[in-house]
């Protein structure tokens, strides 16, 4: 145990004590404030202000967590947002101390702040050293469409991917389909194409786009980008696996030649 670490303070959005969705197993799963990326589909637009939510210490947190351990078994703690790497001070030091208590540690991020530069970069390498597992979402693999869809190019997000790749860190890629932005054939291809290059993904998930965030822009006052377009079928979804499968299929077929 670390006094410095156990007094770090972290802006916490929410808690999801029981989380079955972000990691292996029943997870506690800490919501962070902050995000620079203003995705136009987020469904938590209440976690982009660093200054929301509230403080907690890592030990808060922590002896928090142990109130649910019993109902943790095969999980662990995750961490997202919002952007949980803009407070990566807070998430070194959480995983650093969950790990001495044994827990499996995830961290659901974009990886949009990553760098391979000077001290960032080796925050970054600290930051693997804890984390047990990335879910990363990929948002699409054109830097064009990447940029209208989020605000933000998408070169850091592939580098970081290819970061954890080199360091051999599990990843759990993700990907949402939207209807008529994120489906085009072409870019699932191209994003499966990219997925076949690592080696180090675990899983994949294709996800719905869906509507269940509208009421919180609503309630912010703030208009709903995506206004008019439906949740992503059932049947959307096959077809977007499908077309990545192919593609990493393809990728990995032509590494091996
Ligand atoms: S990265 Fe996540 S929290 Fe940030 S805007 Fe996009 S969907 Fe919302």
């Amino acid at each position: 145990m670390n006094k410095a670490n156990l007094e770090m303070l972290g802006r916490i959005h929410s808690i999801e004590s029981l989380g079955t969705v972000d990691g292996p197993g029943m997870r506690y799963v800490l919501f962070l404030q902050g995000c620079p990326m203003r995705c136009q589909y987020c469904h938590n637009p209440d976690t982009w202000r660093l200054s929301g939510g509230r403080d907690m210490s890592v030990e808060e947190v922590l002896e928090d967590y142990e109130s649910y351990r019993p109902y943790l078994k095969g999980g662990g703690i995750t961490c997202t947002g919002g952007e949980p790497l803009l407070q990566m001070s807070f998430i070194i030091a959480l995983f650093t101390e969950a790990r001495q208590r044994g827990l499996h540690t995830c961290l659901d991020t974009s990886g949009i702040t990553f760098r391979r530069e000077g001290q960032t970069y080796e925050r970054f390498l600290q930051l693997i050293e804890v984390t047990d597992l990335f879910l990363l979402d990929l948002k699409h693999i054109d830097n064009r469409s990447h940029q209208i869809l989020t605000g933000c190019e998408n070169s850091a997000i592939l580098n970081f991917s290819q970061f954890l790749n080199e360091n051999e860190k599990d990843v759990w890629i993700r990907h949402v389909v939207i209807p008529g932005i994120t489906d085009g054939i072409q870019d699932l291809y191209n994003l499966g194409l990219f997925i076949g290059s690592l080696d180090n993904v675990k899983a994949l998930e294709i996800l719905p786009y869906h509507t269940m965030g509208v009421s919180k822009y609503e309630a912010m006052g703030i208009a709903y980008p995506l206004e008019g377009i439906a949740p992503a079928e059932p049947e959307a979804v096959d077809r977007a696996r499908l077309v990545i499968l192919k593609g990493i299929t393809d990728k990995k077929r032509e590494r091996r030649l």
